[in-house]
């Protein structure tokens, strides 16, 4: 199962992402998350990136494509993997189409989750809090002011993208404001729906 999970920062695509390895053994591949591992490893990758995450941009499309193609070849996504974050521009949707085009497979569905802007700012300080609570390491980018920049990219960058996979029959809509349960529940239905 090759899946696309679309909707802004915040809306859950991570933690349903996770539920999703969980119950189809195909990993998830987050850019932000490998974004994060380059910035941290001092890559050179990651030093480009580090100043733009930080600041709530998005990083260059060659970057995320380039990293996003090499990860695809390693042989735990040879049965799937789950897309997190990627792609965030039409530039990169037409990348993964051509990358999975010149590897002979296809992508099934593209979810969406639908979520309400202004409950998003809570989930993301809520976001901080715990990770400080567990003693994990806050990611810089979660605080309300980057926020703001971060979901004006989404919307001005991301957004189109719904469209895009519409007009290919692959957009499936979730109600992104149910409980996290509910919203896995959804998308297994979803996906049952999508495999018949
Ligand atoms: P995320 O963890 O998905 O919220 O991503 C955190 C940050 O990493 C974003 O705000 C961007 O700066 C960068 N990033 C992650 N994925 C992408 C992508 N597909 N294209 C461009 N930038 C990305």
């Amino acid at each position: 199962m090759r899946l696309i999970l679309l909707g802004p920062p915040g809306a859950g695509k991570g933690t349903q992402a996770q539920r999703l390895v969980e119950q189809h053994g195909i990993p998830q591949l987050s850019t932000g998350d490998m974004l994060r591992a380059a910035v941290q490893a001092g890559t050179e990758v990651g030093k480009r990136a580090k100043a733009v995450m930080d600041a709530g941009e998005l990083v260059s499309d060659a970057i995320v494509n380039a990293i996003v193609a090499e990860r695809i070849d390693q042989p735990d996504c040879a049965r799937g993997f789950i897309l997190d974050g990627y792609p965030r521009t039409l530039v990169q949707a037409d990348a993964v189409e051509a990358m999975l085009a010149e590897r002979g497979i296809a992508l099934d569905t593209v979810i969406e989750l639908v979520v309400d802007d202004k409950a998003l700012v809570g989930r993301i300080v809520k976001r901080a809090e715990d990770a400080k609570a567990a003693g994990q390491p806050v990611r810089k980018d979660d605080n309300p002011a980057v926020f703001e920049e971060r979901l004006r990219e989404y919307y001005k960058k991301t957004a189109p993208l719904t469209g895009y996979y519409y007009a290919k029959g692959k957009l499936k809509t979730v109600d992104g404001m149910a409980s996290i349960d509910a919203v896995t529940d959804e998308i297994g239905k979803v996906l049952a729906a999508a495999a018949k």
